[in-house]
């Protein structure tokens, strides 16, 4: 076997997260992870998934094996969040879903499946810039990638004419994946008017639609209004693929809770989507772990708890916003001449600054602040604490 070039370079979260490490400076800031951090740049265990887990651990519950699709409260109550309780197809029982190994193993699941039984061109489109791990996913799944315009450097915005026509010229019957909210890397979001467009562009082309939904409620601290995008392709009579986590809204990273979903044109094309994912999931994996799919159905299940838990979504939306503006607050203090107004208009967990990867090299070395290449930083990594000298810092490097 070969030796595979590194997996952890510098221009991946891993491998600024390394750099950081072996960085002495004490005020050093580190915006690479995709994980939410409190105030105190800690992570953070959300107290209403802590009260559901204590409440399960004392009950007593067994430790068997769950069935390949997963824990059954789970995955109605994550189907019940993503599609809405009035869903029509959710309540004519035409959605097939399983629980999955998060929101990476929903996409894995969701490549093979495609695969094996989409009867169009085994192609899925993916925007430029997308997470660093989609190609990957797709690829090793055996379907052909290829990308749609998402990112307009010049702006620092969303390149929307691109996206649309690029949507519309890609052969008939394509797989288009989108980001249901939250853009990562970017933090862009198409606006409301702008999804019905691309909805509408989308069902010109005769496509299949594929959302990745890792981030509901974390984009706006709503999980009714972070899933507009998906219920608006439902109603515009798309019949979507999803693929869902609960690594970000519920801080479940680890534990590995997510599921992936397929609308299907009726309740007997369900069943039968049923039987092939338990076909493909059984000698992938067997079943999914157990122990954070009990907890998010009982925060999900739980009225009490449930409310708690919006609640604390919504904490850490509100406090990712907030982090936006004092950025751009004290950039513009300094006196930069640059319009920083995209680090407010940028939603979710990370917002792209437009740094350069000079700029971003400059500020490692002489400010021992790490963002990748990119220039993508993780607004989770910012707090009341390190917003200034992160500021001095940006201000410096780019005059
Ligand atoms: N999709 C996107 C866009 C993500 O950013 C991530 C995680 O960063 C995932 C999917 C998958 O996350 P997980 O497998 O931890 O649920």
């Amino acid at each position: 076997v070969p030796q595979g070039p590194p997996s952890i370079s510098t221009d991946t979260c891993t491998g600024i997260s390394e750099a950081f490490k072996a960085d002495s400076h004490p005020e050093k800031i580190l915006l690479g992870a995709g994980a939410y951090r409190d105030d105190q740049g800690k992570p953070y265990v959300l107290p209403s998934v802590k009260a559901a887990e204590l409440q399960f651990v004392n009950s007593g519950l067994d430790k068997e094996y769950a069935a390949i699709t997963g824990v059954a409260d789970f995955v109605k109550a994550a189907t019940k969040l993503a599609y809405g309780a009035d869903s029509a197809p959710l309540k004519s029982g035409s959605i097939s879903a399983t629980q999955s190994i998060s929101g990476t193993g929903a996409l894995r699941i969701g490549g093979a499946f495609l695969e094996r039984f989409y009867p169009g061109t085994k192609k899925i489109y993916i925007p430029t810039p997308s997470w660093a791990n989609h190609g990957a996913i797709f690829e090793d799944s055996g379907l052909e990638v290829g990308k749609y315009r998402y990112y307009n450097k010049d702006t620092i915005g969303l390149d929307f004419q691109g996206m649309v026509e690029d949507i519309k010229t890609i052969p008939k019957g394509s797989i288009v994946l989108l980001h249901a909210c939250a853009h990562n890397p970017t933090g862009i979001d198409p606006t409301k008017e702008q999804w019905k467009e691309i909805s509408k562009a989308v069902k010109e082309g005769e496509h299949q639609v594929f959302f990745d939904m890792a981030y509901q409620g974390f984009a706006s601290g709503d999980t009714d209004a972070d899933a507009f995008a998906l219920r608006q392709f439902i109603k515009d009579g798309h019949k979507p693929i999803l693929a869902q986590s609960f690594a970000k809204n519920m801080g479940l990273y680890g534990e590995r809770a997510g599921a992936f979903s397929v609308v299907c044109e009726s309740a007997e094309e369900k069943a039968n989507v049923d039987s092939q994912i338990k076909i493909l999931v059984r000698p992938m994996y067997s079943n999914p772990p157990i122990h954070g799919a009990r907890i998010a159905a009982e925060v999900l299940t739980n009225p009490a708890l449930n409310k708690q838990w919006l609640g604390e979504v919504k904490g850490m939306a509100d406090r990712i916003i907030k982090m936006r503006a004092l950025l751009q607050d004290n950039l513009e203090k300094l006196g930069s001449k640059r319009d920083w107004s995209h680090i407010t208009s940028q939603i979710g967990m990370f917002a792209y600054t437009g740094l350069t990867p000079e700029q971003v090299a400059t500020l490692a070395k002489e400010h021992s602040v790490y963002c990748t290449k990119d220039g993508r930083i993780s607004v989770a990594g910012i707090t009341s604490g390190n917003v200034k000298r992160l500021a001095e810092s940006i201000y410096k490097v780019t005059g």
